[in-house]
C-alpha cells in the first residue's frame, strides 16, 4: 500500500530540496571535491552552516523543511560522492560539453549516501523534514556513457539496475532515520515530452522510455516503507535557463502507475504548458503544485501564488494539492543562485498557504 500523507493542515508546503549556497559553502563542496579538505573537516563547516538554511525556511513559514542539500555537490552527484566507479569526463550534457562524473567500473558504495546528513536535519528542526534522492533513470542518463562506461555496464539499462539496490537501502536509511517525507528526484520524465531534448540525447522510443522511467522509479519507491513518498519532475534549469518544454499530456497516464504518494509537479513557469493537464490528474494521488518560478528573479506576490492553486483548484479538491516551487532553487553548487530571493519566494508562498487555509480550511 502506498502511504498516505497525514499533514492536518491543508495546503502544506514544500520545498523541491536544494537551496542557493553561499559562496563559502560552495567552496568547501568543491575544495572537498578536489581533495584540499578532508570529509570530516569539510563535515564540521556544513554542521555550522546548515542550521541556517534550516532557519530561513522556519521563519519563510514552511511545513517540511530540508538541509538546503548543502552537503551535495548536486541532486545526483550525492552518488558518486559515496559510491566509487565513477570518473570525471568530459561528456555532452543537455546544455553544453562539462565535466561530469560517468560511471567507468561497477558501483562499490563507501558510505550511506544521505542518511546522515538525514539524522543532522532531523535532530536540527521541530518541522517536518524532506529529503531527495535521484532516481535510477536519470542516473542511466546521466552518468552512464557508451564509450566510457560499456566495459563496466554493457547497457544503460544495467548500470540502471546497479543503481536500484544502494538506492533502496538509502530509503530505508531514510525512513529508519525519521525523516517525514522522502523524494524521487526525476525531471528526465518530463523533459522526454520535448522533441528537441529526445533528439538531443538519442531518445527514440518515447513510450518504452516512460514505461523504463516508471519501472526504475518503482524498483525504489517501495523501500521507503511506511514513510510517504514524492516524485520530482521538472524541466530542468541552469543559470536560470530550462533546458526543454512542453505540457504534461504525453505522460500524465503514466503517472497514474508510479507507487508514490505524491507529485512534485512545475507548474508556475509557462514552458509546462498550463494545469489543465489536471483533470487527467491520477486519482488517488497528491499534487505537488509547483506555484513558485525560482528562475524568474522577479519575487511573486502572495496573491499570484493563491490564483496559480485556485487554477489548479477547478481540477483537484483542496485536500489533495501541496505547493511547492517549481523545482529545487540551487540542484548543484554550479548554478548557484540567490538565497534572498529564494527566502522572499518561498516567503510568498508561506503567505498564500494561509490566506488559502482561511479561505478553504475547516480549521482555518
Ligand atoms: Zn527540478
Amino acid at each position: 500500500m502506498i502511504p498516505p500523507m497525514n499533514d492536518h493542515q491543508l495546503f502544506p508546503t514544500f520545498v523541491v530540496g536544494s537551496l542557493p549556497r553561499p559562496r563559502w559553502v560552495r567552496d568547501v563542496i568543491e575544495n572537498r571535491r578536489d581533495g584540499r579538505l578532508s570529509a570530516q573537516e569539510a563535515d564540521r563547516l556544513l554542521d555550522s552552516a546548515i542550521p541556517s538554511a534550516v532557519r530561513m525556511q522556519e521563519r519563510a513559514g514552511l511545513t517540511y523543511v530540508s538541509d538546503g542539500e548543502w552537503r551535495r555537490e548536486s541532486y545526483i552527484k550525492v552518488i558518486c560522492e559515496h559510491v566509487d566507479g565513477f570518473k570525471m569526463e568530459a561528456v555532452p550534457s543537455v546544455s553544453r560539453v562539462v565535466m561530469e562524473p560517468a560511471v567507468v567500473s561497477k558501483l562499490r558504495q563507501r558510505g550511506p549516501l544521505a542518511v546522515d546528513a538525514a539524522r543532522f536535519l532531523v535532530k536540527a528542526t521541530t518541522r517536518k523534514t524532506i529529503v531527495a534522492l535521484p532516481s535510477p533513470y536519470i542516473l542511466g542518463w546521466r552518468m552512464w556513457h557508451a564509450e566510457l562506461s560499456r566495459s563496466a555496464y554493457p547497457t544503460r539499462k544495467e548500470f540502471m539496475d546497479a543503481c536500484v539496490p544502494i538506492l533502496r537501502a538509502e530509503m530505508r536509511a531514510l525512513a529508519g532515520a525519521g525523516v517525514d517525507h522522502i523524494q524521487i528526484d526525476e525531471p528526465w520524465l518530463l523533459m522526454l515530452v520535448d522533441p528537441d531534448h529526445r533528439r538531443r540525447i538519442g531518445a527514440t522510443d518515447v513510450e518504452k522510455e516512460i514505461a523504463l522511467c516508471v519501472e526504475m522509479v518503482n524498483a525504489v519507491a517501495g523501500a521507503a516503507g511506511d514513510v510517504p513518498t514524492s516524485m520530482h519532475l521538472c524541466h530542468a534549469h541552469f543559470n536560470r535557463q530550462r533546458f526543454s518544454e512542453g505540457g504534461y499530456e504525453p505522460i500524465i497516464e503514466a503517472l497514474g502507475e508510479i507507487n508514490v504518494t505524491r507529485f512534485a509537479m512545475e507548474f508556475a513557469a509557462p514552458q509546462s504548458h498550463g494545469v489543465d493537464v489536471l483533470a487527467r490528474f491520477p486519482k488517488g494521488k497528491i499534487l505537488g503544485l509547483g506555484v513558485i518560478d525560482h528562475c524568474d528573479s522577479k519575487v511573486e506576490d502572495p496573491e499570484t501564488v493563491v490564483s496559480r492553486v485556485e487554477a489548479a483548484l477547478k481540477y483537484l479538491p483542496a485536500e489533495r494539492i501541496t505547493l511547492n516551487p517549481d523545482c529545487g532553487f540551487s540542484p548543484s553548487t554550479q548554478n548557484p543562485m540567490n538565497f534572498d530571493e529564494a527566502y522572499l519566494k518561498l516567503t510568498a508562498m508561506c503567505r498564500a498557504a494561509e490566506s488559502l487555509r482561511e479561505k478553504y480550511g475547516r480549521e482555518g
